[in-house]
């Protein structure tokens, strides 16, 4: 049994398998002020939270396919018809219709340019980007939204021209599988694991 936990979906249900949570020894709060005398006591908690992806699923499962998908509501009734999203959006904001999913992969590779950035020297808890993480957000030709990514190789402009990398080998099927470099980067220098789009 694997010690982290597993989910399959099986029949429409989760099927969780593995360890969820951890028992680790807890360990006195002590004052050293006062003859070490008990204040307290740690109390360690892992937990293995379980995040389901929905309609965006796609969204993930096709970036280690060097795949960037974004969507767009078709419904001839709605004010914002042809209207894209990137970020992948599953409805319409604007009709609530479910909206056809665009591949923009081609888009992205020939258009994507900073819009805006942020270079974070610091970061929260859990990161495992490489620091400083230069955030940036990306505009594209005909899409009404802007993406919110990290530039791993390069350094941030307005108005930069990027192209998207993408993480096809050993991905993690989140947000991380998806980065950026400057255009004309070479493919050599990208990092572990990323490629270009085919
Ligand atoms: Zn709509």
């Amino acid at each position: 049994m694997s010690i982290f936990g597993q989910v399959t979906v099986q029949n429409n249900k989760y099927k969780p398998t593995g360890n969820f949570h951890h028992i680790s020894p807890n360990t006195p709060i002590r004052n050293a002020d006062d003859n070490w005398r008990l204040m307290g006591v740690t109390k360690p908690r892992a937990m293995t939270y379980i995040h389901a992806y929905g309609g965006e699923a796609i969204f993930f499962a096709s970036l280690p396919q060097g795949k960037l998908l974004a969507s767009r509501c078709e419904h001839s009734d709605c004010a914002s018809k042809n209207t894209m999203y990137m970020p992948f959006r599953i409805h319409c904001p604007d009709c609530l219709t479910k909206n056809k999913i665009v591949d923009i992969t081609s888009i992205a590779k020939t258009t994507a340019t900073i819009h805006t950035f942020m270079v974070c020297e610091r970061s929260g808890a859990f990161n495992v980007l490489k620091k400083p993480i230069k955030f940036i957000n990306i505009e594209f030709s005909g899409v009404a939204t802007i993406l919110m990514s990290y530039l791993s190789i390069g350094e941030p402009e307005f108005g930069l021209r990027v192209v998207p990398i993408f993480k096809s080998v050993n991905p993690t099927y989140t947000i991380l599988d998806l980065s950026w470099v400057v255009k004309g980067t070479p493919a050599q220098e990208l990092p572990e694991g990323f490629t270009y789009a085919k």
